[in-house]
């Protein structure tokens, strides 16, 4: 005998399987929009906070620092009014490139502004490696770029501040001392690191 009542049944589970799948892939796209930049695709000021929190946990649980890098590329204006403004864009994600390729798996780069980054530094055992990244950083910027048949050279400023789980602090106050810190790479003419 034909069942119309299961068959029915199994329309009606397939209707409901294809509704929530559709519904799943628009809270991933929601959130990728909510939680990422949408230049590079990297994550923006909402997601850094929240994994710097998340690092200043497992510094709590470890015993470990979290270091927190804010990277502002050097005289960006400049690229945007000679160059244009596509080409700035071009340029950050370039930039983006070249700073996730001198990091480890666990930092987090994010784009936090128009050229202006961070970096979490998760399980930091000795200030030395914090230094040994920041330099492979301002090495790899400072590498020629090739743009539509026009040589570049770029550079970036870097803040660096210090979690310390033995002396707690927040993500403002960190977030604070290391823009400090940019603003004294800057003002000692760029293409540096300056660390509290
Ligand atoms: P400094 O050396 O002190 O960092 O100066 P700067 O010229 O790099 O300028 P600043 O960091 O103060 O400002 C960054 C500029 O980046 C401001 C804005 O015109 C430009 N900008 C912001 N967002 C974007 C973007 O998405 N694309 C491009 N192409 N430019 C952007
Ligand atoms: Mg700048």
């Amino acid at each position: 005998m034909h069942d119309f009542f299961s068959e029915r049944a199994g329309y009606e589970n397939r209707c409901y399987i294809r509704g929530y799948t559709e519904i799943r892939r628009k809270e991933k796209t929601l959130s990728k929009l909510a939680y990422s930049d949408y230049l590079t695709g990297l994550p923006n000021r909402r997601l850094f906070l929240d994994r710097l929190q998340q690092a200043f946990y497992t510094s709590d649980r470890t015993g470990k620092f979290t270091a927190l890098m804010v990277l502002d590329c050097d005289k960006f204006k400049q690229i945007n009014d000679t160059l244009g403004h596509d080409v700035g864009d071009e340029v950050i994600k370039i930039f983006a490139k070249r700073v996730e390729s001198s990091l480890r798996k666990r930092d987090t780069l994010s784009r936090v502004g128009g050229d202006e980054f961070t970096v979490v530094l998760p399980e930091i055992s000795k200030v030395e490696d914090v230094i040994d990244i920041s330099n492979r950083i301002l090495a790899t910027v400072n590498e020629i770029m090739q743009l539509h048949e026009i040589e570049l050279q770029i550079s970036t400023s870097i803040g660096i501040s210090l979690y310390n789980p033995a002396s707690p602090s927040n993500t403002d106050e960190l977030f604070n001392k290391a823009d400090q810190e940019l603003y004294k790479a800057k003002a000692k003419g760029g293409n540096q690191i300056s660390f509290s």
